[in-house]
C-alpha cells in the first residue's frame, strides 16, 4: 500500500533514469503531476511504422514509411516573410516531395543524394507528399556525394511551434505511440521518459480491479496494460489495453456511486422494510376522473414504480421524459398510492413559479378525493408557515407541494413515504439526500425534462435508475419550428402571430438574459415589452423577470394561464415547467444566446395542447456553433437527439457542472458514446457489492475510489 500511495505523490519526487528535474517539471504543462499521471498518459495516436511503401503505391491519408534518395532541395519564400522548404525524393518507382515550413535550415542539415526514411502521413497532391516528415539517414552517398552533417541538427520547430527532434532511435520499430506535446518536451523525449518510468516505476501499479472481475471478463491485468497502450505490437493490444483502462475507470465511478446506493436502499442499510395494500382505490378514482388515457410509456413507467415499491424495494429513480411527455400524471399516481398506504408525500420543484403551478393544479383534483394538501416555499412566513409545519408533523397534510423550502431543518413530516422532486437538474446531489433523509422510507423520485443519453443518465445520476417516458400524449401535433433571419421573415411571423391571437390562442416572447449587467437586463425586456405592446395595442401584454416579487411573478402567471394576458414577455423565468396548453405561439429574441437544451425546453412551453404551435428564433447570427445550434432545432423536436448534438457542440463538464458526480473528468470513456461498457462496468458493479454486502474488497480499488471522490467534492 505504501508504494501505492506514493503514486499519488508528485513526479519530481521520482528519480528517472536519464531526466532533469526540470523536464519534468515541464510535464505539468500537459496536467502530468503525479507518478500516476505520467504511467497513465496514454498516446494520443499511434504510427504503424512498419508500412514501407514503394512511392508508386503510396495512398491518399495513409501513414506510411518510404525509403528514398533526395534529387533536389529547395527553400522558396511564399506569402508574407513564409518559407517553405520542398525536397523531391525518388526510390525508383517514382517521385515524391517533403515539404517543412518555415524551417530553411533543413536545406542546409539534408543532403542532396543521400537516402533517407521519410516518415509521415501521406497526401496525394500532383506528387505525393509529406509535410514535415521525420526522416533518418541512411546513407550519405546514394550517387552523389555530401557532407553529413544531418547529425547536428539537433532539434527543430515544427509547424505547431512545438519542437520536435529529428532523430528517434527504433524508428522504424513497428508500432509507435504519438504523445500530445508540451513546449520544450519532443516526442523522442517523451517517449524515452516514458519508457524509462514504465520500466521503473510500474511495479507500483497494484491492480485495483477485483480478481473475480477481471478474471470472469478476461481483462489485461494492470501492468501489462500499462505496457501494452504505450507499446503496443499489435493493434489488438491497444484495443485490449484500452477497454481494459475504460472498464477500470468506470469501476472506479460506479463503485463509488454505488455504494452509496446500497447503503440506502439495500435491507442492511438501516432501513426500514415496509409492505404496502394493493387496492389502488385513490389511484383508480384519480386516472377515471382524468380527461385522457395514460399513453403507454406513462403506463409502463408506473408499473416500473410500483413493483420497486411492491418488492419493498426503496424506489430512488429518474424519470425522464421530454417536455410536455406527461411526467406529472404519473408522479401523481404514485403519490396517490403511498398516501392510501397512509404514507404522506412531497413534491418539491425548483422555483416558486413551478411549485405554485403544481400546487394549484393539485389541490384542486385531489381535495375531490379527500386528499389533503398543503404548500410551503421561502414567502409562506410567520403564522401561516408554523401551521403547515404543524399539519405536516402531525399528518393532517398528506401531501406538501413547495420549494427549498422543503429542505429546511425545521420541515418535519409524520410519515413521509414518497419525495417527487421535478425538474431534477436544478437540484444537487446533497440536497437530493438531505430530502430523502426526511422520510421514514426515503423512496425518490426525481423527474428531468432534460433528456440525457440513458448511457450518461446511468453515470451522472448512478445511484438512480432511470426510466424513460419515450412518447406523447396522443393527438400532439409536432411543433413547427421557424429561424427568422431578418425583417422580412419576421414581418411574415407578426402577421402569422397576429392571426393566431385573434383566433383566440396565446403568445410568450423570451429575452435572453444579459449576464453582465442585471440592469441592461431589465431594460432590454421592458424595451421589447413596450415594443410588443405598441405592436399588439389590442391584447394584454404582461412581463415577467427575475426583478420581480414571487407575489408578482405569481399574478402575472396566473394572468396569463387564465387569458387575462394574451402576450408574455419574460426572461428565461418561464422556462422549466410552466404549463399553459392555449398558449401555441413561442418567440425567442437572440436565440443565439441561447443553449441548445435551453431553447428545446422553452419550445417546450408551447406544444401542449391540441392545436398547432410554433416556434420562432429570432437571430441574425452568422456564427458557425449557433447556425448549427438554429439549425438542428429546425430540424427536430425529439429531445434526446438534441442532447446528444448539445454533447457533441460542448463538453459534459460544461453541461452538468464539473462537481456533479465525478464524471466531468472522465479520460478513457466517452459517457454519450461507450454505452456498452458503461452498462458492462454498471452491472459487473452491482453484482460485486450485492455479493459482497457493500463492501469494496480490493484495496487499491477503494483507494481510487475514495481519491477520486474526494477530489470531487473539494
Ligand atoms: P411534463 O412531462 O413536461 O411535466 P406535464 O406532466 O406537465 O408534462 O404534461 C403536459 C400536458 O399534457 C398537461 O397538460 C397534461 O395534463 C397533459 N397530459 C399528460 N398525460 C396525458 C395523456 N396521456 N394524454 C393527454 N394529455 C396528457
Ligand atoms: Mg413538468
Amino acid at each position: 500500500m505504501e508504494n501505492y500511495v506514493k503514486l499519488y505523490s508528485p513526479l519530481t519526487n521520482f528519480k528517472i533514469k536519464g531526466v532533469a528535474k526540470k523536464t519534468l517539471e515541464k510535464l505539468n504543462n500537459v496536467g502530468i503531476d503525479t507518478l500516476y499521471d505520467l504511467l497513465y498518459y496514454f498516446p494520443r495516436a499511434y504510427e504503424d511504422r512498419t508500412n514501407l511503401k514503394n512511392i508508386v503505391n503510396l495512398k491518399d491519408d495513409e501513414f506510411a514509411v518510404v525509403r528514398g534518395r533526395v534529387l533536389s532541395l529547395v527553400n522558396r519564400k511564399f506569402g508574407y516573410k513564409k518559407m517553405m522548404t520542398v525536397a523531391r525524393i525518388s526510390d525508383g518507382s517514382g517521385i515524391m516531395e517533403c515539404v517543412w515550413f518555415n524551417l530553411p535550415q533543413i536545406k542546409y542539415t539534408m543532403t542532396v543524394d543521400a537516402e533517407y526514411y521519410f516518415i509521415g502521413k501521406i497526401k496525394k497532391k500532383r506528387l505525393p507528399q509529406i509535410i514535415t516528415p521525420e526522416y533518418k539517414l541512411i546513407k550519405r552517398d546514394a550517387g552523389g556525394s555530401s557532407v553529413d552533417n544531418t547529425r547536428n541538427s539537433g532539434g527543430i520547430s515544427n509547424s505547431d511551434g512545438n519542437r520536435e527532434e529529428l532523430y528517434v532511435d527504433g524508428i522504424l520499430e513497428g508500432i509507435v505511440p504519438i504523445y500530445s506535446l508540451t513546449k520544450g518536451i519532443s516526442q523522442g523525449k517523451l517517449r524515452s521518459i516514458i519508457r524509462n518510468t514504465v520500466d521503473s516505476y510500474s511495479v507500483y501499479l497494484k491492480e485495483n480491479i477485483p480478481d473475480v472481475i477481471r478474471k470472469k471478463y478476461k481483462m489485461l491485468e494492470r501492468v501489462e496494460a500499462v505496457k501494452k497502450i504505450h507499446f503496443p505490437k499489435s493493434s489488438k493490444d491497444i484495443e485490449d489495453a484500452k477497454q481494459r483502462f475504460a472498464v477500470e475507470e468506470l469501476l472506479v465511478l460506479m463503485f463509488g456511486i454505488l455504494e452509496k446506493k446500497y447503503a440506502l436502499t439495500s435491507a442492511l442499510g438501516g432501513q426500514k422494510v415496509f409492505e404496502l395494500q394493493d387496492n389502488k382505490t385513490l389511484v383508480k378514482k384519480y386516472l377515471s376522473n382524468l380527461k385522457f388515457d395514460l399513453t403507454r410509456a406513462q403506463k409502463k413507467v408506473i408499473s416500473e414504480i410500483y413493483s420497486d415499491l411492491n418488492s419493498g424495494k426503496i424506489c430512488n429513480r429518474l424519470l425522464q421524459g421530454d417536455v410536455g411527455s406527461g411526467k406529472t400524471v404519473v408522479a401523481m399516481v404514485i403519490l396517490l398510492y403511498m398516501i392510501e398506504n397512509s404514507y404522506q408525500g412531497a413534491i418539491m420543484a425548483p422555483t416558486e413559479i413551478l411549485a405554485t403551478q403544481h400546487y394549484l393544479s393539485v389541490r384542486k383534483v385531489f381535495e375531490e378525493l379527500g386528499v389533503k394538501v398543503g404548500f410551503l416555499s421561502g414567502s409562506v412566513k410567520g403564522k401561516a408557515r408554523k401551521e403547515v409545519l404543524e399539519e405536516l408533523s402531525n399528518g393532517t397534510i398528506d401531501l406538501i407541494v413547495g420549494t427549498h423550502a422543503l429542505i429546511e431543518d425545521s420541515v418535519v413530516f409524520k410519515k413521509l413515504g414518497l419525495i417527487v422532486i421535478d425538474e431534477q437538474h436544478r437540484f444537487g446531489v446533497e440536497q437530493r439526500n438531505k430530502i430523502r433523509a426526511k422520510g421514514e422510507v426515503s423512496n425518490l423520485l426525481v423527474m428531468s425534462a432534460t433528456p440525457i443519453p440513458r448511457s450518461l443518465a446511468l453515470s451522472i445520476y448512478g445511484d438512480l435508475d432511470v426510466s424513460i417516458i419515450d412518447e406523447y400524449p396522443a393527438g400532439r401535433i409536432p411543433i413547427r419550428t421557424k429561424w427568422l433571419r431578418d425583417k422580412s421573415d419576421i414581418d411574415k411571423a407578426i402577421s402569422y402571430t397576429r392571426s393566431l391571437l385573434k383566433a383566440g390562442q396565446q403568445v410568450y416572447v423570451v429575452a435572453p438574459l444579459i449576464e453582465e449587467s442585471e440592469k441592461m437586463d431589465l431594460m432590454s425586456v421592458a424595451e421589447l415589452h413596450s415594443e410588443i405592446e405598441g405592436m399588439f395595442s389590442d391584447y394584454r401584454v404582461g412581463v415577467l423577470h427575475g426583478k420581480l416579487k414571487n407575489s408578482e411573478k405569481d399574478g402575472v402567471m396566473n394572468a396569463f394561464k387564465e387569458n387575462r394576458i394574451q402576450i408574455l414577455v419574460s426572461t428565461t423565468v418561464v422556462e422549466v415547467g410552466v404549463d399553459v396548453p392555449n398558449a401555441t405561439v413561442m418567440v425567442i429574441c437572440s436565440a443565439e444566446r441561447f443553449g441548445l437544451s435551453a431553447l428545446h425546453q422553452l419550445r417546450g412551453r408551447v406544444g401542449r395542447g391540441q392545436k398547432a404551435s410554433s416556434c420562432f428564433l429570432i437571430s441574425e447570427t452568422d456564427n458557425e456553433n449557433s447556425t448549427k445550434r438554429l439549425n438542428i432545432l429546425e430540424e427536430t423536436i425529439d429531445g434526446f437527439k438534441i442532447a446528444e448534438e448539445d454533447l457533441k457542440l460542448r463538453n459534459t463538464g460544461e453541461l452538468f457542472g464539473t462537481k456533479q458526480s465525478g464524471v466531468s473528468d472522465m479520460k478513457f470513456v466517452n459517457l454519450v458514446h461507450d454505452i456498452k461498457t458503461i452498462k458492462l462496468a454498471r452491472e459487473v458493479a452491482t453484482r460485486y457489492l450485492e455479493d459482497n454486502l457493500g463492501t469494496i474488497g480490493n484495496p487499491y480499488m477503494r483507494y481510487d475510489i475514495d481519491i477520486k471522490f474526494s477530489k470531487n467534492e473539494s
